[in-house]
């Protein structure tokens, strides 16, 4: 399981080190072969490991870089899973990644700072509502294989955010134009995303545990969306207890909705099919990049 984005960054030396799964031995074979035909060196983690993305199943993680020392370097010391847990391991882990300092310095602070679970609740919500957010930062599809980049940038104005990404983009292009062209269309569609605020957690699971919709269509006003299709996109296991998600699949019955501080409303033509109450802030915030 390879992002196909983050292998072409890294082809690139764009990112210095990436890191992907596999489930077995053989899978891992088969992608030290395909990281060989392209000049890339990969390295898998020593034990098998539980993680997120890989659902309940534990399969090992690969390093993949240019530099065999710095893949075998991070394999040894992913701040995940085999690290001491100390700042410095951390902040050199995402800087192999490629990551911005600012945008790293970022994501630290508001994990591990001071601020109260409402404060960060807020800026998180501050920061994703945004105006005027360039796609090449949506980092909302990393899921699945849109994003040019899975971490989070300080902000969404973020010019060396903005400036990373965009090489990346434009490697892409290069590699598979067919696919660069869907990223842009895809990165541009309106989302409806719901933050998980059940618990006081850090501000990183609030990222990483909502609940979202996307929308193949496009924004009409502030509050309305016109589309075609819409799909729940993807929920981690520790998501939002309190909240149905059945209710967000029957966006599916309709062609509009319409989101207002109390409720979203699903239309198909003129005619209301579904209504859910919203009775928090953090819950069904329009989102879209341009
Ligand atoms: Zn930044």
């Amino acid at each position: 399981m390879l992002q196909k984005i983050d292998f072409i960054a890294t082809k690139y030396a764009l990112k210095p080190l990436m890191r992907g799964h596999c489930f077995s031995q053989k899978e891992f074979i088969t992608i030290r072969i395909l990281c060989g035909n392209h000049g890339l060196t990969a390295v898998r983690s020593a034990i098998k490991i539980k993680n997120p993305a890989l659902e309940e199943e534990k399969g090992y993680c690969v390093y993949i870089s240019k530099d065999k020392r710095l893949a075998q370097k991070c394999a040894n010391e992913d701040p995940e899973y085999a690290g001491s847990g100390d700042l410095s391991g951390l902040k050199y882990f995402s800087k192999s990644l490629g990551y911005p300092e600012c945008c790293i310095d970022s994501y630290i602070n508001l994990g591990l700072g001071n601020l109260s679970g409402e404060k960060k609740k807020e800026v998180i919500f501050k920061k994703i509502t945004r105006n005027n957010k360039p796609f090449l930062l949506n980092n909302f599809l990393y899921g699945m294989g849109m994003s040019l980049s899975f971490y989070e940038p300080c902000s969404y104005g973020c010019k060396y955010a903005l400036s990373y990404n965009k090489k990346i983009m434009e490697a892409v292009r290069k590699e598979d134009p067919l696919f660069a062209a869907r990223i842009r269309e895809y990165l541009q569609l309106p989302m409806l995303i719901w933050l998980n605020v059940s618990e006081n957690s850090s501000a990183n699971d609030f990222f990483h545990n909502r609940i979202q919709l996307l929308f193949k269509g496009s924004l009409k006003r502030q509050n309305t969306i016109y589309y075609e299709k819409a799909a729940l996109y993807r929920k981690f296991p520790r998501c939002n207890p309190t909240f149905d998600e059945g209710q967000l699949e029957e966006a599916s019955l309709g062609n509009i909705c319409k989101v207002y501080k109390d409720r979203v409303m699903i239309f198909d033509r003129n005619t209301a099919v579904k209504e859910i109450k919203v009775d928090n802030k953090y819950h069904a915030v329009i989102v879209k990049f341009n």
